[in-house]
């Protein structure tokens, strides 16, 4: 049974990494690999529009560290002052809840490890239809800026993309943001998932910087990855812009999730 799945999964990896290496959709790599709904199996699409409307969206956002609702999910003024030292996000807007072996997962990991360079845009859409259809959202965050988590280097080498970038890229042309790329990650961190907060944010020291000498003084930016957890990640690419002037820094995620993703 195990040599089953470890063969299913390989000749999957296999597929995908053909479909890649062929610019993804040749007619005849079509022909061969078909793409597929990964909820529904209707083909020529990874993601058709009835099963991305069975996604929940979050009705309610949070506060990120104590999760008491609020708007859009900005720090509360008792976490903010409690974790002043340490906290530097101001908030953080979740589009939907991080489920295991759901079919956000699949599409998460597809997206991710399976050369799903086509899903992004799909779910940037998606990601921008939750924000926008908060009331008076646009206003609240007019003047700010995108921009993504980046990855490490030799890992977006070896995926050939960084989602975060395809997720913020789709989102600026939706909601008509500006996007930035101005971080950068020089230390490829090991996995968090069995860390705790503390450790996360230790594990994360140091890992990032700006690109160059910017001028972000007073600038207000929206960080958008695709998952979360505790926002330690977030957390740091915050502490980097305003260590180096600007004035509020928000998150924008595909799904939180509250265990191990
Ligand atoms: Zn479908
Ligand atoms: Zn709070």
């Amino acid at each position: 049974m195990q040599t089953l799945t470890f063969r299913h999964q390989y000749l999957k990896n296999l597929t995908t990494k053909i479909k890649y290496l062929f610019k993804r959709s040749t007619k005849l790599l079509e022909l061969f690999f078909p793409t597929k709904c990964l909820g529904c199996q209707i083909p020529n699409i990874f993601l058709c529009p009835s099963c991305l409307t069975q996604i929940p969206i979050n009705q309610n956002q949070y506060c990120p560290l104590c999760l008491n609702q609020n708007q859009f999910g900005a720090v509360c003024t008792f976490c903010k002052s409690k974790n002043s030292s340490s906290w530097h996000l101001d908030g953080l807007f979740v589009t939907t809840q991080y489920q295991k072996n759901s079919l956000l997962q699949n599409t998460i990991q597809t997206m991710k490890y399976h050369h799903g360079y086509d899903i992004a845009p799909l779910l940037g859409q998606w990601m921008a239809s939750a924000f926008l259809v908060q009331k008076n959202i646009v206003s609240y965050f007019e003047k700010f800026t995108l921009n993504p988590v980046p990855l490490h280097p030799q890992r977006e080498h070896d995926r050939g993309y960084n989602q975060a970038f395809l997720l913020a890229k789709s989102l600026s042309e939706i909601i008509h943001l500006n996007l930035t790329d101005y971080l950068k990650r020089h230390r490829n961190t090991p996995p968090q998932a069995h860390l705790d907060r503390e450790s996360r944010l230790k594990n994360l020291q140091n890992s990032f910087s700006l690109k160059e000498k910017t001028q972000i003084l007073n600038k207000k930016f929206i960080l958008v990855d695709d998952v979360c957890t505790t926002g330690s990640t977030l957390n740091e690419c915050a502490k980097i812009l305003k260590f180096n002037g600007a004035k509020t820094v928000w998150g924008l995620v595909l799904a939180r999730g509250y265990c191990q993703i």
